[in-house]
């Protein structure tokens, strides 16, 4: 009796560390979405044969060199002369880098699928674009409201990128919404456009750029139609641990 349970212990503890390497070596595609951890198993066993230790695998393999998460910010900017290689329309006038437009077009197809129309508010801008924005749009505006240069300088910099340091210069990024209304309030409240791309832009490799309580690490307001590119895997990571690009790079260092 004793040896046919020592038997049968032999053979779960086995089976459990088959099973246990197989969820170890399981897909990096998985990998971003959430780190699978073997469950508690009923029999302790203490002289699981482990064959390699296996380093942590919480964090994607990305490539921090490569041009999808590549930070773009006040501190980072493309510059004055940066233009995309290949710019694709993507619809409503709009364009974006070749080689995310794609991804980007089935988003949308999936988004009318799931009964969400998506109107493409801005995809690629120029640095002179961008420019008229930031000065004529905003910084000019506060200073006719009687706010100092400066000060209205650091308001506009809540809401619009400095020319040169827009993520829109970069071809990555899209400003996506229900109509063309440019009234921005109504999405912050969570749309129903806005909710759908929150849970499923990290499938096609976007995520919420700037969102909700990351302002002080983004430097930018809350802007859940603000798309942009970074690639399955560390969208996936960033989407459901709720993480910014900032903070997600920061992980690697
Ligand atoms: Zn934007």
């Amino acid at each position: 009796m004793l040896s046919r349970l020592a038997l049968l212990v032999a053979v779960l503890a086995g089976v459990t560390a088959f099973l246990y390497a197989l969820l170890r070596v399981g897909g990096g595609h998985e990998q971003a979405q959430a780190t699978p951890r073997p469950t508690a198993q009923p029999v302790q066993v203490t002289a699981v044969p482990t064959a390699t230790p296996v380093p942590t695998p919480d964090l994607p393999p990305v490539d921090l060199s490569s041009w999808m998460l590549r930070l773009i910010d006040y501190d980072h900017p493309l510059g004055e002369d940066f233009v995309p290689e290949s710019l694709t329309d993507v619809g409503d006038g709009q364009q974006m880098d070749s080689r995310v437009a794609p991804m980007f077009l089935k988003l949308v197809e999936d988004a009318k699928a799931a009964g969400y129309t998506v109107y493409v508010c801005s995809g690629y801008r120029d640095y002179a674009t961008q420019s008229v924005i930031y000065f004529d749009n905003h910084v000019n505006v506060y200073m006719a409201q009687g706010m100092s240069e400066e000060e209205a300088n650091a308001k506009a910099r809540l809401a619009v990128n400095y020319p040169g340091s827009s993520e829109h210069q970069s071809g990555l990024c899209v400003d996506v919404l229900e109509s063309s209304s440019q009234d921005m309030e109504p999405y912050i409240g969570g749309s129903g456009l806005m909710l759908w791309l929150e849970q499923h832009c990290a499938e096609y490799g976007f995520v919420v750029r700037y969102p909700d309580g990351k302002t002080s690490i983004t430097g930018v307001e809350y802007e859940p139609w603000h798309l942009r590119y970074v690639g399955d895997q560390a969208a996936g990571y960033m989407m459901a641990n709720g993480l910014c690009l900032e903070e997600f790079l920061a992980l690697y260092n």
